[in-house]
């Protein structure tokens, strides 16, 4: 059905984070990138915040994608959806992991901070801190459409520890990495993390079918 883009990847996302994540990944298996700027998709945030009400990762993950496909003018389109299960939760934030600080006025930094002050309050007093990152990446061309998923496991800790990463990765102490993901650089947070697993299938997915 499909296989590698012959058009570069649109990546449906106005997230900074994922962004700064996505590119250099999808260029180390050889896929040139296009975010939603470059593509020329307008920002329409009450269109676009309002996708993603589904229960699970992969059915938002989809919802995204094939927005942004047809707004893109149906050129081969990737959306990622993620978020942080914590047991001790019963699962949560999961799907609603973006907006749980329920902080509908902040974006970007001043978001992440939120939503992590809200994570420790949570887990005040709770000694399980078991928790896993999920990521669904979504791909849909002119032939048919491709979903993959990644997880990643770690702890919550009681403090943030370092600076680079984004939203909850000062929080989450990395099982595969013995750090943060806050603390990890780029390359090795891609490794391991949820991000970098959804991506590995998807990439080897497509290649498969280009052969
Ligand atoms: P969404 O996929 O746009 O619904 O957003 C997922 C949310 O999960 C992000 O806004 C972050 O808060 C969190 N998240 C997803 N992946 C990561 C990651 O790699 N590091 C830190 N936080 C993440």
């Amino acid at each position: 059905m499909t296989g590698r883009p012959a058009a570069p990847l649109i990546l449906a996302t106005r997230s900074l984070g994922k962004l700064h994540e996505l590119g250099p990944m999808l260029a180390a298996y050889g896929i040139e990138t296009l975010t939603l700027d470059q593509a020329g998709v307008a920002e329409r945030p009450v269109d676009e915040e309002g996708l993603e009400h589904f229960p699970t990762f992969e059915e938002n993950a989809l919802a995204k994608a094939r927005y942004f496909f047809e707004r893109a003018g149906r050129r081969p389109t990737v959306a990622d959806d993620s978020g942080l299960e914590v047991l001790a939760l019963g699962g949560r934030p999961g799907v609603h992991t973006k907006r749980w600080s329920g902080r509908t006025d902040l974006s970007g930094r001043a978001l992440d901070a939120a939503n992590n002050a809200k994570m420790l309050r949570e887990l005040s007093g709770i000694a399980d801190r078991r928790a896993r990152y999920v990521c669904v990446a979504a791909y849909i061309d002119a032939s048919g459409e491709r979903v993959c998923r990644g997880e990643s496991t770690g702890r919550i800790l009681d403090a943030p520890r370092g600076t680079g990463g984004f939203g909850y990765d000062p929080l989450f102490l990395s099982d595969d990495l013995g750090v943060t993901f806050a603390e990890a650089t780029r390359e090795q947070k891609e490794q391991v993390s949820h991000r970098g697993r959804a991506f590995a299938h998807l990439a080897a997915r497509l290649s498969e079918n280009s052969k």
